[in-house]
């Protein structure tokens, strides 16, 4: 797809990066000479301390990332010096700024002739190897099934369900028939449904080459009426991920598709990066995004809460000292915030005191990485804690059965998209869905049966739904989804598409195939409405659906 290495983009944007600070870093030092100078005149006047301070702190913090190492470390050295004076100032202690200033003065010297002066060979810093990109080969393929039949009538109906789950299907009278489509449009797996144990047995031999010479990896199953031993024997030989017979338990293939072909698609790791150096914040969001991550930059600190509810990162990292707010403030305003309770945050800091990070951890702070810190060290740093969180919140706030959201988290998302709508004036729709006479369905077929029926619905809205929906299993047979930015007008269309193919699915029980139906109520916000009216304004549609006959949708 691209011909060029992704490790060589890196090395030029980071590269690129490096010679947009170094360019800057004349009118920085000159910025940081006139700060100087002005406490030079007034020694004990705060602002101009703390201005100089703010200089510094900059300067520490970026330098060592990008290169100037020994101008980082004395900047670092120097901020330590002038924080003990400030302090002096402060309690009124007797302070000489004249030794302080002088510092000051000999790294301004050299700097400004030679910020490089002093530095070994570059360490080679960016040369470490953090090219994670994913390959996306499969970028249109990836909901493609092929069918390859050797019975025109009966691989209609299972195509047809197929595309109940929102899958692409094509069928393939033979296997020249799918070599060649997969020559051209490479699938997400091939299904073979071939009725007779001859027929697997040649089919397997087949397929097992084609795969074997594929460029592109696809799932692989096996599906027939009949079959032997050996015509099994000789699909796992041919390196099948599945075997069903029918009649078919089409849910129960179906979950088996998504979960071979789901990995690929998991979502990447969204990070915010707070920093008021604009160059460090993107250097930074360079290494992350080019490790896969979906990365945010936020130069200015106050807009932190806003960005919190829109971008929901999984992770914050944050430089300890901005001038506007400094970031241990920040962590305990992020922390105040329910929701955000357990969002990691990882402090940046030049600063290697002690006491310094131990305040910050207990701000609510995760870690302290010192900067300049080295590229695989940030990622693997960010990654371990992503994972974690990701662990942590999906056993809180997932139901077991489904992997929807739980009733109490849909009401939390609920909350937070009812905000986000208000404020960006957009509109909202809510739809409570409930499965038809559910408990004739647990008592014709037992509980088990039950629940797979409730998991073919929580797949289905799943996959028809789009990702910014919130899908939650409100209850036993009971379901929410929240669309934003979605008026009642256009929620309801797409709903109902959910609700004609819901019912077309065949589910399976041991001794017959049935189908089942689900009645839904939708709202929309108003003005003067809060999320439990509108709630139960969508459950009181709902109660119409069900006495209107149900197998349908009602908009409130
Ligand atoms: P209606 O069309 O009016 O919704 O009728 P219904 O039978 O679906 O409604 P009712 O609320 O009377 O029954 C819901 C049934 O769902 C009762 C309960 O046993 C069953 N149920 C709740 N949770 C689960 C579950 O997790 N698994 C299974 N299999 N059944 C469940
Ligand atoms: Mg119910
Ligand atoms: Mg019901």
């Amino acid at each position: 797809m691209n011909n060029n290495n992704p490790a060589d983009d890196l090395e030029q944007t980071l590269r690129a990066i490096e010679a947009a600070y170094a360019a800057n870093l004349p009118s920085r030092l000159q910025s940081l000479s006139d700060a100087l100078e002005q406490c030079i005149r007034e020694p004990a006047a705060a602002e101009h301390l703390n201005a100089l301070l703010v200089k510094l702190h900059g300067m520490a913090g970026s330098a060592g990332t990008f290169g100037f190492a020994r101008l980082g470390q004395q900047a670092s050295d120097l901020e330590i010096r002038l924080t003990a004076y400030i302090k002096d100032v402060k309690s009124g202690a007797s302070h000489d700024f004249s030794p302080l200033a002088a510092g000051i003065k000999e790294l301004l010297r050299w700097a400004l002739i030679n910020p490089k002066a002093g530095e070994g060979v570059p360490e080679a810093q960016a040369n470490v190897p953090v090219s994670h990109a994913v390959e996306q080969d499969n970028a249109d393929g990836g909901r493609l099934i092929y069918l390859v039949h050797d019975n025109a009538e009966s691989v209609a109906d299972i195509a047809a369900q197929f595309q109940y789950f929102g899958y692409e299907v094509m069928t393939a009278g033979g296997l020249e028939e799918l070599e060649q489509a997969i020559r051209r449009r490479p699938p997400a797996a091939v299904v073979m449904d071939l009725a007779f144990p001859s027929g697997i047995l040649a089919g397997a031999e087949q397929i097992a080459r084609i795969k074997a010479v594929s460029e592109h990896r696809f799932a692989l199953i096996f599906i027939s009426t009949r079959s032997t031993f050996e015509a099994r024997l000789a699909t796992v030989k041919a390196g099948a991920d599945g075997y069903f017979s029918k009649p078919l338990d089409m849910v129960a293939l179906v979950d088996l598709l998504d979960r071979l072909i789901a990995r690929e698609e998991d979502e990447a790791s969204r990070i915010l990066i707070v920093d008021d150096e604009v160059e460090t914040a993107d250097y930074h969001a360079t290494l992350l995004r080019q490790a896969g991550m979906d990365v945010r930059t936020l130069y200015k600190v106050e807009n932190i809460l806003q960005v919190m509810g829109e971008y929901r990162p999984e992770l914050i990292l944050m430089d300890v000292y901005m001038p506007a707010c400094d970031g241990i403030n920040v962590a305990r305003v992020i922390r105040q915030d329910a929701l955000y309770l357990d969002v990691p945050i990882v402090f940046l800091s030049s600063d290697s005191n002690l006491d310094n990070q131990l305040n910050a951890i207990a701000s609510g702070a995760d870690d302290f990485l010192n900067k300049p810190i080295q590229p695989l060290h940030l990622i693997s740093a960010v990654t371990s804690r992503v994972k974690r969180y990701r662990d942590l919140r999906s056993l809180i706030m997932r139901d077991s059965l489904t992997g929807l959201f739980n009733h109490s988290a849909v009401k939390e998302q609920l909350a937070r998209e009812l905000a986000t709508a208000r404020r960006m004036q957009k509109p909202l729709s809510l739809a409570m869905l409930d499965i038809d006479r559910f408990k004739s369905v647990n008592d014709t077929y037992g509980h088990p049966v039950g629940d797979q029926v409730i998991r073919a619905l929580s797949r289905l809205l799943q996959q028809r739904l789009r990702r910014s929906d919130i899908i939650g299993r409100y209850g036993g047979e009971e379901f929410v989804v929240i669309m934003p930015h979605t008026p009642a007008s256009a929620a309801l269309p797409v709903l109902d598409q959910i609700r004609t193919s819901f019912s077309n699915i065949r589910h399976h029980a041991e001794h017959q195939d049935f189908t089942v139906t689900f009645s839904a109520g939708v709202a929309e916000i108003g003005p003067d409405i809060d999320a439990e009216e509108l709630l139960r304004r969508a459950d009181a549609a709902l109660y119409q659906a069900k006495a209107g006959g149900r197998n349908l949708i009602v908009k409130a």
